[in-house]
């Protein structure tokens, strides 16, 4: 056994929790399937990948928090995460589908070369070649499926991406305890795909902002690390501050992408527990640039500009070679959806920063997220 293999099985569900969080799940018809046992991991590198990434967020945010933490991978075929919180402890369950769907889809993706070229050396995505044949969610849904052939250098990127995604998706789930959003009700476990057993409110929808926002930060601050120790291989192309904010933009908008099929972007917004999977993107990218301007120097317009061509490098990849794209009706509902819901958070976070406690936040940088909040 390696010490990273020892470290990742430290906090691994224990035996003696699992029949606690299987009575939680149960109440998730979604979730209702085997967890992966410690020797399953070890039989597919794509999870124990997964499962490093969790032990590393895990350690950096711990002492945070005032109970254990502990994770659990589901063979759920949902590509989702989700947190339950008890008195003594905290579970993350994240489907062994979702590193899977992530990975193939961005390693298909990449096959086609705008994002690609987009990443490594800043080239601004061509226009798409075809004619959209389908809508993106059955593009979306093909591509995490289809077995293209993908070369090495392609894959250590697709890696790359599914790695941050990974460490991205594990401090989203963290944050829901981390900034108080179990205080403001009563469940048990908060889920990452629509469902309609938690009261939908703004107040849900603000937290998941909150919780994209605080996990893209987090996701930058560990990039910024690991390049500063040197300890991120194959990847000169990240010296450059601007190659970082790409990196963020790009497997944001991937993980949100790979959730969407799932989702019923058509339900009303104000009756959604999440923002809609694709206006989330645009919303992270409002809090991305604040943090990217304090942590990196890079300019707040430079951060939108690259947000916008990272969007457009997917979405361009996505109609090339799968076919799918989003209709203007819908970049247009999306656009506004996120609009809308800006407006909502500010006005909310103004109410709100009187009642919660940041002030155990204070060290990992909650000030540089959103202005006034310090
Ligand atoms: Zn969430």
């Amino acid at each position: 056994m390696t010490n990273t293999e020892e470290s990742w099985v430290k906090h691994y569900l224990p035996d003696a929790l699992l029949p606690r969080i299987e009575a939680e799940l149960l109440t998730r018809p979604a979730y209702h399937s085997p967890i992966a046992t410690i020797s399953d991991i070890r039989q597919n590198g794509l999870l124990e990948a997964w499962s490093v990434t969790a032990f590393s967020c895990i350690r950096n945010f711990a002492d945070y928090l005032d109970s254990p933490i502990y994770f659990v991978i589901s063979h759920a075929p949902i590509p989702s995460a989700m947190i339950c919180k008890f008195d003594d402890f905290q579970c993350i369950v994240i489907t062994a589908c979702l590193s899977e769907n992530m990975t193939r889809l961005a390693a298909n993706l990449l096959a086609e070369g705008n994002i690609f070229e987009f990443l490594l050396k800043s080239v601004e995505p061509s226009e798409p070649t075809g004619i959209a044949q389908k809508a993106r969610k059955e593009a979306v849904y093909n591509c995490a499926r289809q077995n293209m052939a993908i070369s090495t250098e392609i894959w250590n990127v697709a890696h790359l991406l599914t790695n941050y995604s990974s460490y991205f998706i594990i401090a989203h789930e963290i944050s829901h305890i981390l900034l108080g959003h179990f205080d403001s009700h009563n469940a048990m476990s908060m889920v990452e795909f629509e469902v309609h057993d938690v009261p939908p409110t703004l107040l849900s929808r603000s937290n998941e902002w909150q919780a994209d926002s605080f996990a893209a930060i987090a996701t930058l601050f560990r990039l910024n690390a690991l390049l500063e120790m040197e300890a991120e291989p194959n990847a000169d192309w990240l010296q450059d501050p601007n190659a970082r904010v790409r990196l963020i933009a790009v497997l944001g908008y991937l993980i949100f992408t790979s959730m969407d099929f799932l989702d019923n972007n058509d339900g009303d917004y104000s009756l959604r527990t999440h923002p809609s999977p694709m206006s989330r993107a645009g919303l992270m990218m409002a809090t991305l640039s604040i943090s990217a301007h304090h942590l990196l120097g890079v300019d707040t317009s430079c951060t939108h500009k690259i947000c916008q061509s990272a969007f457009k490098a997917v979405e361009v990849a996505l109609l090339n070679i799968a076919g799918g794209a989003l209709s203007e009706d819908e970049v247009l509902k999306y656009g506004n959806e996120a609009q809308t819901s800006l407006d909502h958070f500010f006005i909310y976070l103004q109410f709100d920063k009187a009642n919660r406690d940041y002030s155990r936040l204070s060290n990992i940088s909650w000030k540089y997220l959103i202005p006034g909040v310090a």
